[in-house]
């Protein structure tokens, strides 16, 4: 089935309506004018938690597919959840925008298989500062040169499922390819006892889990006597949240074809 273009008010249908992230879109929605609240969905055991939302409620999203026509389910939720969503979706021709992070290999695959049949955006971070952010770091890898030991850290809070975060992961990616190396190869997520000297192919990325932290993610350029420090902190989910909304309204608007990121969202407020 062709997926279908919208008018000024985009609906949107949140998958793991009561989770963290979920919440946080519900509430900019209805602080907003431009998205309407469609259909939210949650597992069966949460969702007495979101009967009372303004709209139809199910487990599943295909159940709400079947109800609600033209609008952007948005899925923040669990990996293999995600992919039910991503199926659904597929089959009813609709559109969808994941920002659940830690998919493995097989589960981005087939992501990008769905794709070519209903339009979808997949992210591990929606921020437009760290897709910014995304853009700049194969170009400060590539001036400093060779002799710049490239590192990480992340710090994220206690409840965190996936380490490193999805995000530690894109910039590691950004930062490897800047190299011309691939990112497994050269990850390092940990170093304890006796480890001799750090080789120069190496990228390590240490996770920090704690508190309530939102998200921190900094990268490290060690140079000879110098230190290149550059990062980026999460204040809070609403920038997550601003960007999934976003990433909506600009896939209402997208056919299929691949599968798309938040890079390709941020396109054109970069220079040329
Ligand atoms: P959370 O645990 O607070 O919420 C997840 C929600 O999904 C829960 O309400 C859960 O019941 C629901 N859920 C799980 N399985 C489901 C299913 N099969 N069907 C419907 N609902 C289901 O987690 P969170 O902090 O909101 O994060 C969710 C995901 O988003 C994680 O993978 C997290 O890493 C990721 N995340 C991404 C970004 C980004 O910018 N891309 C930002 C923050 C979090």
């Amino acid at each position: 089935m062709a997926a279908k273009t919208h008018t000024s008010i985009t609906d949107i249908i949140v998958v793991g309506a009561n989770g963290r992230m979920g919440r946080n879109i519900i509430s900019l929605m209805e602080n907003g004018q431009d998205f309407r609240l469609a259909g939210a969905v949650d597992t069966s055991e949460h969702l007495d938690k979101i009967k009372d939302l303004p709209c139809p409620v199910a487990d599943n999203a295909a159940a709400i597919l079947d109800q609600v026509q033209n609008a952007v389910l948005v899925d923040f939720t669990a990996p293999q959840a995600s992919l039910k969503t991503a199926r659904a979706a597929a089959e009813h021709g609709a559109r969808l925008v994941i920002g659940t992070t830690g998919l493995d290999e097989p589960q981005k695959t087939e992501l990008a298989l769905l794709a070519e049949q209903t339009p979808i955006l997949w992210s591990a971070n929606m921020s437009i500062g760290v897709n910014v952010l995304l853009r700049f770091l194969p170009l400060l890898a590539e001036a400093l040169g060779p002799d710049y030991d490239m590192e990480m850290l992340e710090v994220h809070h206690k409840r965190k499922k996936d380490a490193p975060s999805g995000t530690a992961l894109m910039l590691g990616e950004a930062l490897a390819s800047a190299r011309g190396w691939h990112l497994p190869d050269v990850r390092r997520s940990g170093r304890n006892g006796i480890i001799g000297e750090r080789p120069q192919k190496e990228i390590g990325i240490m996770a920090l889990r704690g508190g309530d932290v939102v998200g921190i993610h900094k990268c490290y350029f060690f140079g000879p006597g110098e230190t290149i420090e550059i990062g980026h902190q999460a204040q809070s989910r609403e920038n997550f949240a601003q960007g999934a909304l976003r990433a909506a309204r600009w896939l209402s608007r997208k056919e299929k074809g691949r599968l798309y990121s938040m890079g390709d969202v941020i396109e054109n407020v970069l220079p040329k």
